[in-house]
């Protein structure tokens, strides 16, 4: 039998945005299988705990690409090298927005093919993604602005309750 050819997509995931599912997207016609996986040990103090994130993630994939099969979600802690290894994948995608992206990408990209030997490949999304980033939508849905454009209508939901509740 022919080996599938998987790929692993790891991130913070805080929330999951359009940009995150254009490159989900993407890699889903690249590869196989592809997990989103999401991060549990970042030194980031992320606004949604592991479960949350995951969930939407989920959710968003659910929403927005109800016929994608390969797709899938997960959580790992520790090294993404080892991650990737148990999971016997052949490579990690990154998305690639804007050249300041590019000198921190192309540096984990190095040390994580001395340390494991693994592929990274990069996916630019669609142009009218590139200047989004989670950090940006938790920041104008805490002040109440609209955020529909840009994350998926459950992804809008939960941060609305978020800041309410907050
Ligand atoms: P991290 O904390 O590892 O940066 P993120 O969840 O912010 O995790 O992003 C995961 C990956 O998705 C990274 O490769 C990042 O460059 C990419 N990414 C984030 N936002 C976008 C976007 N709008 N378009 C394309 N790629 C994106």
């Amino acid at each position: 039998m022919p080996k599938t050819r998987k790929a692993i997509y790891p991130g913070t995931f805080d929330p999951i945005t359009n940009g995150h599912l254009d490159i989900i997207g993407r890699a889903g016609e690249l590869f196989d299988e592809v997990i989103v996986a999401v991060a549990t040990n970042s030194s980031k103090s992320p606004l949604f705990n592991e479960m949350e994130r995951m969930e939407l993630c989920k959710a968003a994939i659910a929403e927005v690409m109800p016929s994608a099969k390969n797709i899938s979600v997960d959580s790992f802690e520790g090294l993404l090298v080892d991650y990737a290894r148990e999971q016997k994948a052949i490579a990690i995608v990154r998305g690639l927005r804007v050249l300041s992206d590019f000198e921190y990408e192309f540096q984990m990209a190095l040390m994580n093919r001395k340390l494991e030997d693994i592929t990274t490949v990069f996916l630019m999304p669609n142009e009218k993604y590139t200047y989004l980033n989670s950090t940006i939508i938790r920041e104008i849905a805490k002040y109440g602005s609209d955020i529909s454009g840009f994350v998926p209508e459950c992804v809008r939901k939960e941060l609305e309750e978020k800041f309410k509740k907050n």
